[in-house]
């Protein structure tokens, strides 16, 4: 282990987010209020969201928007992170490609989720909030928002997916650190939780149902706000941090990345890690770049996803996405990456998977987990089971290029660390995980009802 690490100032952390949409060929269809089917206004995302957030949902003219002081102080915790050659893991395939990581896993929390937490919980302080609500998967954006909301001086309830809140008690522990109070979801405080614990009594949960959950809290409760981990254009933008950091780590490198890769959930560290690169080549500048976003087979909404209008969420509470869905009632497989359980694309990795400008990868849970190991004997870092599917494509990619003798820059983005998945590790040692595979009658029956996304 010799890995070369690319490191830079904290006066080299951005001044300013990178919004992709003023440079996309065809601009992501506008989002759909579910009561009068038209399009949304700004002013209809303000009983969910923070303001600035909402204007930043919808903003489709501004290149650049401002990182405010407040949340650049917070950053310089634990950025700019590092950029790393992973010499280890090269040598280990015997591959002529020159693999970089982007080390998201060196935050507090371990995970790259902090970005767009310490933002948003920002906004929310600014206009008067006190409170906030969430939902969290396998518990890092939770434990992300625990953090930012303590800083800010805000009361976080979390709904965490209750498989993860059985199997992953550690997240949980370090969200109620934080002092944040955490919710089993579904949980018989909301409506919604109610509808789907009667509906299906053993119902382990899911994204879908715990954004359904703490939408409603925040609806329901004065002076209080929902904040999410991903999916929306906002929480994409703040996350662009990784890759306009990670540019100027790759000109100290002296390469440029021929194929960028990042795990796939509902596409925050894909977007935070590719956009910035991704202007180069919609510019023209640099049009041969390959963008591969890695997700389970178990839950493929970017492979074999239908592009429709649908809800984020379980319930139909939140306005009509533009998306590459498996349905909003898609019922996942519990697979150990908790954070790529759900069932569909933000709108902006949506309409550019759909033109063709990134590729996705699906990649077997016991793939990721070998992808795991092979990378922690070689470079020390132990992944978390989401950035695995990361390792994994890019695995592919660099036997590929040992196969066909080529030389080729590859980026990955290491979104996590997996010191708290250790269970996750134990049972793939134990030969007791496995993989799954979704018919695809099940997707059709899911998506039957949705209306087709018009150009
Ligand atoms: C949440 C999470 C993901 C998946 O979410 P995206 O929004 O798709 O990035 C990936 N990796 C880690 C470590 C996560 O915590």
């Amino acid at each position: 282990m010799k890995s070369k690490k690319f490191l830079m100032q904290e006066s080299d952390i951005p001044q300013a987010w990178y919004n992709v949409i003023p440079d996309m060929p065809v601009k992501p269809a506008p989002l759909i209020h579910p009561a009068t089917k038209q399009p949304l206004k700004e002013e209809d995302l303000y009983p969910i969201f923070s303001k600035a957030a909402s204007q930043q949902e919808l903003n489709t003219t501004d290149r650049w928007i401002e990182i405010p002081d407040e949340v650049r102080e917070m950053y310089r915790i634990w950025r700019p992170t590092p950029l790393v050659r992973a010499e280890g893991l090269e040598k280990l395939l015997d591959t002529p490609a020159h693999i970089y990581f982007k080390n998201e896993s060196v935050s507090p929390v371990g995970s790259h989720k902090l970005n767009s937490a310490i933002a948003q919980a920002y906004y929310c302080k600014q206009e008067g909030v006190t409170n906030i609500t969430t939902e969290t998967g396998a518990g890092q954006w939770g434990a992300a928002l625990a953090l930012a909301a303590k800083h800010f001086g805000l009361e976080l309830a979390v709904y965490m997916v209750k498989i993860s809140y059985e199997q992953k008690p550690y997240r949980r522990s370090i969200m109620q650190t934080y002092g944040a109070e955490v919710i089993a979801s579904p949980s018989m405080s909301t409506r919604a939780g109610k509808d789907i614990i009667t509906r299906s009594p053993n119902y382990q949960g899911s994204l879908g149902t715990a954004i359904s959950e703490a939408v409603e809290l925040a609806t329901t409760t004065p002076n209080c706000k929902y904040v999410l981990g991903s999916v929306l254009n906002h929480v994409a933008l703040h996350q662009t941090v990784i890759g306009l950091e990670a540019e100027k780590q790759m000109e100290m490198a002296g390469e440029y990345p021929d194929t960028i890769i990042a795990c796939f959930g509902g596409g925050s560290n894909f977007s935070g890690l590719a956009m910035p690169f991704l202007r180069h080549k919609l510019n023209g500048d640099n049009p041969d770049t390959q963008f591969i976003a890695a997700e389970p087979a178990s839950c493929p909404k970017l492979t074999r996803g239908v592009f429709r209008y649908d809800f984020g969420d379980e319930a139909g509470y939140t306005p009509l996405i533009p998306m590459l869905t498996l349905g909003h009632n898609f019922k996942p497989a519990n697979i150990h990456a908790g954070g790529l359980r759900y069932h569909g694309a933000g709108a902006i990795i949506s309409q550019l998977k759909h033109d063709e400008i990134i590729d996705a990868v699906d990649i077997p849970q016991l793939e990721s987990f070998d992808a795991a190991t092979l990378f922690a004997r070689a470079e020390g870092i132990i992944p978390a089971p989401e950035s695995s599917h990361a390792i994994a494509a890019t695995i592919r990619e660099a036997i590929k290029a040992r196969e066909e003798g080529k030389k080729k820059v590859i980026l990955f983005n290491l979104s996590g660390h997996g010191l708290i998945d250790m269970t996750a590790y134990d049972r793939f040692f134990a030969n007791d995980l496995t993989n799954y595979e979704i018919p695809d009658s099940i997707i059709a029956q899911n998506t039957a009802g949705l209306d087709p996304v018009k150009p």
